[in-house]
């Protein structure tokens, strides 16, 4: 039973959401699933849409942005391959649901938003969920943290036409940035991983993030 009079079992929905959504997919990674069976999504959106928030799609977080779709912030997590120890980046703090997902799977999360509404938002929920080792600032995500850097991992959850250099200049040896990378209405999931001098990169699944806007993203409109 999911629905008991209009009451939502939402640990049950977080189940049926991975079980439906994600390993049919191809999540297989069990940290990340169990993440996401964790996390109450539904804390992270408005009271009045909190029954949608384990359905199989982006939803509004206001100010014309979005939380992402359930499976894409397990793809992109899975593509961090984070094993617990790591110092991560993101930029595009939203709702502050990836970011919680991430906290659970890393050691400490550096977030960025331009937003002071949402970030101020996602501040309060990480505090009420208990979250101590989320660090959240307010501005533009693209220049990235430089106090903090160098961080192991860095993912933009806006789509930009490139990823931003001094994102590339802040990750660490061995450490992977992933991303929506393209125009500003479809993108593709990039991976790119810094080896010495070198950087290689993988693609993966079209995606529709909205804009990362900034210095080294897109210009406001
Ligand atoms: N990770 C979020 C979550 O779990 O809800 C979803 C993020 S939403 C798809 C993208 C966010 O990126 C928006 O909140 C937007 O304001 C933010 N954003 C866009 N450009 C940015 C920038 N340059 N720096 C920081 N945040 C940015």
């Amino acid at each position: 039973m999911t629905k008991i009079g209009v009451f939502l079992d939402y640990k049950e929905l977080r189940e049926l959401m991975v079980k439906t959504q994600l390993i049919p997919r191809g999540i297989k990674d069990a940290r990340v699933l169990n993440a996401m069976k964790k996390v109450p999504r539904h804390i992270f959106v408005d009271e009045r849409i909190q029954q949608k928030a384990y359905d199989d799609t982006a939803l509004s977080i206001g100010e014309g942005q979005t939380i992402s779709q359930p499976y894409m912030v397990a793809v992109m997590t899975e593509l961090l391959e984070l094993k617990g120890d790591e110092k991560v980046l993101e930029i595009g703090t939203g709702s502050g649901y990836q970011a919680a997902i991430l906290a659970e799977l890393a050691r400490e999360v550096f977030t960025i938003e331009r937003v002071a509404l949402l970030a101020n938002k996602a501040r309060e929920k990480f505090l009420a969920l208990g979250y101590n080792n989320i660090h959240v600032r307010v501005g533009d995500g693209t220049l990235g943290w430089p106090e903090e850097a160098p961080f192991n991992r860095i993912t933009i959850t806006a789509g930009g036409p490139k990823i931003p250099e001094p994102l590339l200049e802040q990750i660490s040896e061995g450490g992977l940035v992933v991303a929506p990378v393209g125009d500003k209405f479809t993108q593709q999931l990039l991976k790119i991983r810094k080896s010495g001098k070198t950087f290689s990169k993988e693609k993966f699944t079209p995606c529709v993030f909205v804009p990362l806007i900034g210095e080294h993203g897109w210009k406001e409109e």
